[in-house]
């Protein structure tokens, strides 16, 4: 058996058309798998590159601040042809204010993103898997802060504590179906994500400074974790939050 290999899958990657679910996307297809990017707006860039590794790219519009999309996701990407063999749910937003005055707004729009439409997207992907009979693998996009605190983004730490969470529960209940759910906590990620903390030099100094390896990580310091939590190599690993952020928690 080639471990790493995922010819012959299908993989849905939400948020695929920038930072680090660009990077994953191109990535699985390099190891193998067509893709299936869901966003908001047309993904080009993320298509080109997919179709140029010789694997096919298929885009899924939506908005997953909205009630009810996780279903219509899933039912739309298996329309245009994909099988449910591997979700990663990675887009998500941030908002950043003190905990003292962050608003209900700020709250909502992060947790309905990071948190409630993950858990629908899983929920329709594993009924679909299940459905199919086909071993699956999701791959949830957690953070250093589903293990810390963090400051000035109270929505964001509650979002991803509460994704390790339900990581583990979905890895409980759907292990013995075949399915494995897992998530990778990202270090500090060159991305959008991230420019308000590059942009304040004493933040930026002081995160390189505690980071062991001396260095933020670039979007395709990601895609190995992937490829392997989407590969048979992971089979036996149910429930486990990754780090990949240079040695941050090792601290
Ligand atoms: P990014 O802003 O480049 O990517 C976020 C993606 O999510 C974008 O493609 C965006 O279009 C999509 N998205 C946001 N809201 C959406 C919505 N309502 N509907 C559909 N798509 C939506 O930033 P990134 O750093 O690549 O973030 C990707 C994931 O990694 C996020 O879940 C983020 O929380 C997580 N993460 C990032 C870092 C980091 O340092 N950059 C660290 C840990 C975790």
């Amino acid at each position: 058996m080639i471990r790493f290999d995922l010819a012959g899958r299908s993989a849905i990657v939400t948020g695929a058309n920038t930072g680090i679910g660009r990077a994953i996307a191109v990535g699985l297809a390099q190891a193998g798998a067509d893709i299936v990017g869901v966003g908001r707006s047309t993904m080009t860039e993320t298509e080109a590159d997919v179709v140029s590794t010789g694997r096919r790219f298929v885009s899924v519009t939506a908005d997953l601040s909205k009630s009810g999309i996780g279903a219509k996701v899933i039912a739309e990407a298996l329309a245009a042809g994909a099988a449910p063999d591997i979700l990663v749910n990675n887009a998500g937003i941030i908002r950043r204010a003190d905990a003292i005055e962050f608003t209900e707004e700020d709250w909502d729009a992060v947790l309905d993103t990071n948190l409630k439409s993950v858990f629908f997207l899983c929920q329709a992907f594993a009924k679909a898997a299940i459905a199919a009979g086909r071993p699956a693998k999701i791959i949830n996009i957690a953070s250093l802060l589903s293990f810390q605190g963090g400051i000035r983004v109270p929505s964001y730490t509650a979002a991803k504590s509460g994704l390790a969470g339900l990581t583990k529960l979905m890895a409980n209940e759907w292990a013995a179906k075949g399915i494995n759910v897992n998530a990778i906590a990202p270090g500090y990620v060159e991305t959008n994500n991230t420019a308000a903390l590059r942009a304040d030099a004493e933040r930026n100094a002081d995160i390189l400074k505690r980071i062991p390896a001396g260095r933020w990580a670039q979007p395709d310091d990601i895609v190995g974790a992937a490829v392997f939590l989407a590969a048979p190599a992971s089979d036996y690993i149910h429930g486990t939050i990754l780090p990949v952020d240079g040695g941050w928690l090792a601290r």
